[in-house]
């Protein structure tokens, strides 16, 4: 329980504090002397804002202060003193903020690693005897019974017997039979079977006195080590990628790698070993997992290797269990930390190598609130800082991750492409095998979701013992009542979307608000009366599945059965215990899963996402089929993979099913050069909202002049940028807001920021803003 406390700095009287709202400048602040010895760079401090109280983050001591010094207001409190921001995390911060149009306080607020919040270490209350009740004891309970036929009490030297209870006797027995050890209240009473009172007594009597422990706020990853999984010698494609990263990391050089690997083409086992080799040069490494991938299983091989030096960073910790995995940081116990997303924020001393599994999952970009970052480029940033390799591994990696490994062009060879494209052990690449379920419809008269030659494939496994993955894209955009005579879908009053029908909870809801509403007797719009349940969610194929083989025992795996705590946790035991032979879910199982049993991959339904307003539609496709192809045959059998389709001719899925990923790139690029997208070009995505429709669409038409106005005043300067819209979101209302957006498209970041903050000096200054937002959002990852 020694806290290591911050020695007190030199007494300069002002700090600058970020506060955590969406502000630009920072704000001076008074350092009373009673809180100077805490307030250092970094420190996290509550401090009042215009009459109000408000948290931030002092990014600098000064001498003198820009104000005069009566106008100036003092710090108010210090939030858990005895962390700091480190320098490296503040400059990141300074960074991110000026990248993602963020105030420097939201972008800290983010980065602190338990929040802007005063934590303690939980402690708990123990027992044990006091120098007084060990002399009782010893003399009253360990002394011989006294001898029945003897007249006299014995007599002892010292102070006259101390007189205790028979209750009160065997407390202090079960304490000296633990060897004074301090036990917890609940454990005595247990042993000494008395009540809570018997203990107050003896506290009162001054024979028991109370001690206080740290206790560690563990979760579910915590749990002991079992089983041991002893490095592999590495294939030649491995050694040949762990060779360049390793040179990076002894000369303490920068340097980013994509590690482009087929599924089980033992990606991990090269983090595992470049992470070996970071911490025997006493240094440490992050690891960014999708929050999806971050299974017990996978976080076990790293527990297997490296022991209680892992630590697990997740968004269901709360901040009393990530203030407990600081101090197992700052300790020095904690040397690699494993996470999702702000795992990346990690304040290691010597960080030695960033590791992005899944480097193109979306998952790794924040959408709100502001600071809008993408861990994944965040990483690089990090690595780059501190002199260290960074390495984004993935089956499928981002079209951006792509051309930044050209070695020529955009891209300019900023990253080192190293490729591992043989499975690891002797398992290999699956059958894949379409199913045109157009031609199932013409010649089969199929209208099955689960078309005759899906059908027979799943029998076949089931009659082997073999494991079935079934796979839906989306939990949204299918599942929907649809008028058969006017066409028209049940949309959300409050939100411009499809809602969907849970025959479960027989309510219509939308998955952007969560309204429900019951199933309506009539069309909205025609009168024709029960519109038709359309499509297939993952409760409906569930249905038909149980229907078509009532004696498989199946897994529904999406974000409805999955809510809670640990919900995921506790599905992945079902699984892992063999207590399932079909798993049927949405891109929650597409990925992280490694299962031996698996033999085949059904796709329901392949085009959901290809049809998406979106220009990442068809790379989306591709990558989740070939993710979820790689589910099958992880092992010794041969796996197959059946795709339903209706547009078996798409390049995306074309492509797919011949494991042609160089090909399905070049392709892709070349349309997003065409058109002008990204990875050519960046995107800055102004998204404006409010609840009254007309006022939105005139302050996003005002937003788009300015900008147009400030481009053609600025002789040149920004002569490069595009400005595209305003037009009405794709999905044009959530929540009851009308939504606009508008582009600006360009090359230079610089520039893009340069002019946005131009037009936003007099946008801002309007008097008519108020009732319509503005959010900023750099490298956008969502344009509906
Ligand atoms: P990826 O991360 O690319 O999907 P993994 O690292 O999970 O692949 O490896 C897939 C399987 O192959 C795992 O069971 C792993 O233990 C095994 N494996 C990895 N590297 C080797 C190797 N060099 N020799 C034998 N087996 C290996
Ligand atoms: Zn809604």
């Amino acid at each position: 329980m020694n806290e290591s406390l911050p020695v007190p700095n030199s007494p300069l009287p002002f700090a600058d504090v970020a506060v955590n709202r969406p502000i630009r400048p920072t704000y001076t602040y008074r350092i009373p002397p009673a809180l100077a010895a805490w307030v250092r760079p970094g420190s996290m401090v509550r401090v009042p804002v215009r009459g109000q109280s408000a948290e931030g983050v002092v990014v600098r001591l000064s001498s003198t202060s820009p104000t005069p010094d009566t106008k100036l207001k003092d710090i108010a409190q210090v939030l858990t003193p005895e962390y700091a921001i480190p320098p490296d995390l503040l400059k990141l911060g300074e960074w991110m903020s000026e990248y993602y149009l963020a105030g420097p306080g939201e972008a800290l607020a983010t980065i602190a690693f338990f929040g802007l919040t005063d934590q303690q270490s939980r402690t708990e209350r123990l027992l044990a005897l006091s120098e007084e009740g060990v002399r009782v004891a010893t003399s009253q309970l360990l002394k011989p019974e006294p001898d029945a036929s003897s007249p006299e009490p014995v007599r002892t030297d010292g102070p006259p017997p101390v007189r205790v209870t028979a209750k009160q006797a065997l407390v202090l027995r079960a304490l000296i039979e633990a060897c004074n050890e301090p036990l917890a209240p609940a454990d005595l009473r247990q042993r000494a079977g008395c009540s809570e009172s018997v203990l107050e007594g003896l506290l009162k009597r001054g024979l028991l006195m109370e001690d206080r422990r740290t206790v560690e706020r563990h979760d579910a990853y915590g749990g002991p080590i079992t089983g041991a999984e002893p490095p592999h010698a590495l294939t030649s494609e491995q050694q040949v990628a762990f060779d360049r990263i390793i040179a990076a990391l002894e000369a303490r050089r920068y340097e980013a790698f994509l590690l482009h690997g087929i599924t089980g083409s033992g990606k991990t086992e090269v983090y595992l070993q470049a992470i070996a080799r970071t911490l025997a040069l006493g240094r440490q490494a992050i690891v960014l997992v999708p929050e999806i991938s971050l299974t017990p299983q996978a976080v076990s091989r790293f527990r297997q290797r490296f022991g209680d030096r892992v630590g697990v960073y997740h968004s269901n910790l709360n901040r009393g269990q990530k203030y407990d995995l600081w101090k197992r940081i700052a300790s020095g116990q904690v040397q690699v930390l494993i996470g999702a997303r702000s795992a990346v924020f990690a304040p290691f001393p010597r960080l030695g190598l960033v590791v992005v599994d899944e480097e193109h999952e979306h998952s790794y970009k924040q959408s709100d609130p502001a600071p809008r970052y993408h861990a994944r480029d965040v990483a690089v940033w990090r690595a780059r800082q501190a002199a260290a390799p960074a390495i984004l591994g993935s089956a499928t990696p981002a079209l951006e991750s792509l051309l930044n490994a050209r070695p020529t062009g955009e891209g300019h060879g900023k990253y080192t492409l190293l490729e591992l494209t043989e499975r690891a052990g002797d398992a290999v690449l699956p059958d894949v095998r379409l199913i045109d379920m157009a031609a199932q419809v013409r010649e089969q008269r199929e209208t099955s979701l689960v078309s005759e030659p899906l059908r027979q494939a799943i029998a076949a496994r089931l009659e082997r013992h073999e494991q079935v993955v079934l796979f839906l894209n989306r939990r949204g955009f299918s599942n929907f009542l649809l008028c058969l005579a006017c066409k028209t879908a049940i949309r959300c009053d409050h939100c411009d979307v499809v809602m969907t029908w849970h025959k479960a909870i027989g309510q219509l809801m939308c998955h952007f608000c969560g309204a429900t509403r019951p199933r309506p007797a009539e069309c909205p719009e025609c009168g024709t009366p029960d519109p038709a349940a359309m499509g297939a969610g993952t409760q409906r194929i569930e249905e038909d599945i149980t229907a078509l083989f009532p004696e498989a025992r199946l897994l529904r795996i999406d974000l409805d059965t999955t809510r809670g705590k640990e919900g995921f946790l506790r599905m992945w035991k079902q699984i892992e215990d063999g207590k399932a032979d079909i798993l049927l879910g949405t891109q929650m199982i597409a990925k992280g899963l490694h299962l031996e049993r698996v033999t085949l991959v059904g796709v329901i339904s392949a085009d959901h996402s290809l049809f998406l307003p979106d220009f990442r539609a068809s790379e989306r496709a591709f990558s989740q089929l070939t993710q979820v192809a790689g589910r099958a045959g992880r092992a010794r059998q041969r796996g197959e993979v059946l795709i339903q389709t209706f547009v078996p001719n798409h390049y995306a899925i074309q492509r797919a099913v011949v494991h042609d990923a160089h090909g399905f790139w070049d392709q892709e690029l070349h349309i997003r050069q065409m058109l002008r997208f990204p990875p050519y070009w960046r995107l800055l995505l102004a998204r404006l909202s409010g609840p009254e429709a007309d006022r939105v669409a005139e302050r996003a038409a005002r937003l788009a002049h300015l900008l147009r106005d400030r481009q053609a005043h600025a002789t040149n300067r920004y002569r490069s940028l595009t400005v595209l819209g305003p037009v009405p979101s794709p999905i044009a209302r959530i929540q009851d807001k009308t939504r606009w957006q508008l582009l600006i498209r360009g090359q230079r970041p610089d520039l893009m920021r340069g002019l946005m903050l131009d037009a936003l000096e007099t946008f801002e200054r309007d008097k008519a803003r108020a009732g319509v937002s503005l959010t900023l959002d750099m490298d956008p990852m969502d344009l509906l």
